[in-house]
């Protein structure tokens, strides 16, 4: 059961996947590739219109009727997926596939995977210097056309500046060993900035020895696969970071309503 082939979900066929990348079915994941060219549930997701999430479902055009049996996208040609905005019809995520054999390849959309996928990341610019920024969305562009090295290189840079941001706090601290940390390999690294990193990166931080690896080494699907895990600890570095923020800005206004208050009595 366990090693049964794990075939995208619609919503990772219409929102997460590049272009171009061919999916290929074996005969018992036939269902899965049903489930797209007849979607039919929601999806939660940006709405570039909205400017905001929104709920998205099948948009039909005229009378369909829905086929169950599991193969019969196979071999179907090119086939059309249009999501509508729950907020306004008008409101339209274009999607565009072709199904050649037991194989799906998504040929075009609109909008942009990346301007589906880049709102989500915009709050961190508080948080990330400009030019980190910059590199953290041309990365998330160039994932979603495919190119695994070069986008993960992006990655690769901002998540070793998080580490040196952590690295730099942790200075201060009178019990730092920082020939320990020089010669340490990135998993050993985040280790030794546990004090300074949220708990869910140090607790997965067997997921960060690719970062080890010199550029010559990496392959370009190595790199793809290992895309969204890197993004989301730096998302989550980020997220720990917006949250202080938030929280110091709170501190700070409670504390000048305490004085406020403290003058008038
Ligand atoms: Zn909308």
């Amino acid at each position: 059961m366990s090693d049964a082939k794990k075939y995208p979900t619609p919503k990772e066929f219409l929102i997460d996947l590049p272009l171009y990348e061919t999916i290929s079915f074996e005969d018992e994941g036939l269902e899965e590739g049903r489930k797209l060219l007849y979607f039919d549930g929601t999806i939660d997701t940006y709405c570039p219109e909205c400017n905001q999430h929104s709920i998205f479902s099948r948009h039909w055009k005229g009378t369909h009727t829905i086929s169950h049996k599991p193969d019969v996208w196979v071999n179907v040609g090119r086939f059309v997926v249009e999501l509508k905005c729950s907020r306004s019809p008008e409101h339209i995520l274009f999607f565009m596939f072709t199904a050649e054999g037991k194989s799906i390849q998504k040929i075009g959309q609109l909008p942009s995977i990346a301007s589906l996928n880049l709102f989500d990341v915009k709050k961190y610019s508080k948080v990330l210097e400009k030019k980190y920024f910059q590199e953290l969305t041309k990365s998330i562009g160039l994932a979603s056309h495919g190119v695994g090295v070069g986008s993960f290189v992006y990655l690769r840079r901002i998540f070793e500046f998080l580490i040196e941001e952590a690295h730099q706090s942790a200075l201060i601290s009178s019990s730092w060993n920082e020939e320990v940390f020089i010669k340490a390999r990135m998993k050993e690294k985040i280790e030794l900035l546990s004090s300074e990193l949220p708990d869910f990166l140090v607790n997965n931080k067997s997921m960060y020895s690719i970062l080890s690896k010199g550029i010559h080494e990496l392959s370009e699907n190595e790199c793809l696969a290992a895309f969204p895990v890197i993004k989301l600890g730096i998302e989550i570095i980020l997220d720990d970071k917006l949250e202080k923020m938030r929280r110091d800005s709170k501190l700070a206004e409670a504390q000048k309503a305490i004085s406020a208050l403290a003058n008038t009595i």
